[in-house]
């Protein structure tokens, strides 16, 4: 028998050297741990996404679904006030930054992103062969300093921008997105993956800017990270551009109906946000008076480190044996904080007695 050796030198060298995206833990069937690591909605979705995929069953299996996803353009275009050829769905954002990444990037081209953010970005950069230029993003006390931020004008194709930033929180400004497009002559992908938690979108910057991209997603606001449903908004010329560079049908029928659901219910999906608001608000003021340093978010996470002398390693470690599953990066600049997404009100509470025990020696 051959040895699998040929096959994995045939392997393009860019793959070989990468080790991948590490995607946060999924506990498996029958572990029972209070999941606070990936940012997903603690609440169901609309009840119209179950009625949806119960009505779609039969067809939506058997057929091909529309290629572009007609349905989900029209709903999105119409709920940002953009056209329809403004929409590109995705199986995921995920997806959307991957197409983005292999339509603007060539071997060695350059791709700026802030460090940190989401660690998908430098992955996506390896895959392709270009070469990453990361950008120092300071920590701010207040949401406010972050409209004081240099503007950076790196030498790249592309900027990925993560706002609200992953894993801090806070959000940029649009007024210094818009300073970011003249400066910078590249495209920018604003990634508003968590923006439905913060004030401000940069979407009314796209009519007067064809350099700007918006990826959201439907996994975190809308509660639909099964589904995989995303979205890329731009000007109707880059989009047709982009399309060429999909998969043919890259969004399942199951998902096509779903995210228009979940869209068309804005009143679920405002009662949901404004509870993860609330309860985020609490959350920050917990962990505030326990001696936490809590990040400014916009986010459905926060970023806390603990009170010294406790590690944010050691805190991780007696969380999870408590039952916590929360986040810790130990690349530089995020080794001394968690991310902790925001679950219900119950969960919070639990977490924040469990975090204050660890850190009284208890
Ligand atoms: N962007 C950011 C900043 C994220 O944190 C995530 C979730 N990991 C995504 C995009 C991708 O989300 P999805 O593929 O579920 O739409």
């Amino acid at each position: 028998m051959e040895t699998p050796d040929t096959a994995i030198s045939l392997v393009r060298p860019a793959v070989r050297r990468m080790s991948g995206y590490v995607p946060g833990l999924q506990p498996g069937p029958g572990q029972r741990l209070v999941k606070l690591n990936t940012n997903e909605c603690p609440y169901p979705p609309s009840p119209r996404v179950l009625e949806a995929l119960r009505g779609a069953a039969e067809e939506s299996v058997r057929l091909y679904p529309s290629p572009d996803a007609a349905p989900l353009r029209a709903a999105a275009a119409s709920l940002y006030g953009l056209a329809p050829d403004q929409v590109l769905c995705g199986n995921g954002s995920d997806e959307l930054l991957a197409l983005v990444v292999r339509a603007f990037l060539g071997e060695r081209d350059r791709v700026a992103f802030f460090q940190p953010s989401y660690s998908l970005y430098p992955v996506l950069a390896e895959l392709a062969g270009a070469r990453a230029v990361p950008v120092p993003l300071p920590r701010v006390r207040r949401m406010e300093d972050m409209a004081g931020l240099p503007v950076p004008a790196p030498r790249a194709r592309l900027f990925l921008l993560t706002t609200p930033n992953a894993p801090y929180g806070a959000a940029f400004p649009a007024a210094w997105i818009g300073r970011l497009l003249e400066r910078f002559r590249g495209i920018v992908l604003a990634d508003e993956a968590y923006v439905d938690f913060a004030g401000e979108s940069c979407l009314p910057l796209l009519a007067a800017h064809p350099r700007l991209l918006v990826a959201r997603t439907l996994s975190k606001s809308y509660a639909l990270a099964g589904m995989r449903a995303g979205l890329l908004l731009g000007h109707p010329e880059v989009i047709r551009e982009l399309m060429k560079a999909k998969d043919s049908y890259n969004v399942s029928g199951h998902a096509q109906a779903a995210a228009c659901a979940a869209l068309g219910d804005q009143e679920h999906f405002l009662r949901t946000r404004d509870r993860i608001l609330a309860t985020r608000g609490r959350f920050t003021e917990a962990l505030q008076a326990d001696g936490f340093t809590v990040l400014p978010s916009g986010a459905n996470f926060v970023f806390a480190v603990p009170p010294a002398p406790v590690t944010a390693r050691a805190l991780y470690d007696r969380l999870l044996a408590r039952g916590f599953l929360v986040r810790h990066f130990g690349t530089p600049g995020l080794e001394d904080g968690l991310r902790i997404s925001i679950g219900t009100d119950g969960q919070m509470e639990a977490l924040a007695a469990a975090a204050r025990e660890e850190c009284n020696g208890g």
